[in-house]
């Protein structure tokens, strides 16, 4: 069930500021406060989807397919594929997310850890 009460859907509302690197109808995308790698960027849905499997489930394939199309220009806009980068999407208790709206994380611009 979807709480708006939680940081990204301020900062798509803009109630709490973000460095924002991207923004379309559809995603907001933004540094991450708290960077993992050189590049760390999360890309969250305008739409109120708690998580990955909430997205797929309920989204049209038209909101998923924009979705995913504006994830690259994300990744195109800072040339990261270039060079390569991870994407990621925390899901539930042991993938231990901690914003329950649903987003991806891009790692790159610099060699990343094997998995
Ligand atoms: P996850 O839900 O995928 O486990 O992680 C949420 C991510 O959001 C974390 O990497 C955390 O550093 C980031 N984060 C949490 N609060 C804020 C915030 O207020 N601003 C930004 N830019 N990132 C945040």
């Amino acid at each position: 069930m979807y709480n708006k009460n939680n940081v990204f859907f301020k900062i798509i509302n803009k109630e709490i500021s973000a460095s924002i690197v991207y923004e379309d109808e559809t995603v907001i995308a933004f540094n991450d406060i708290n960077p993992k790698s050189k590049v760390h960027i999360l890309v969250v849905t305008k739409g109120l989807y708690t998580d990955f499997s909430d997205f797929v489930q309920n989204a049209s394939v038209k909101e998923i397919q924009k979705f995913n199309q504006s994830l690259n220009n994300v990744i195109q806009q800072l040339k990261l594929d270039k060079t390569g980068y991870r994407l990621i999407s925390n899901m539930g208790t042991d993938a231990k997310q901690e914003v329950f709206h649903f987003h991806v994380h891009i790692l790159g611009g610099e060699p990343l850890n094997a998995m």
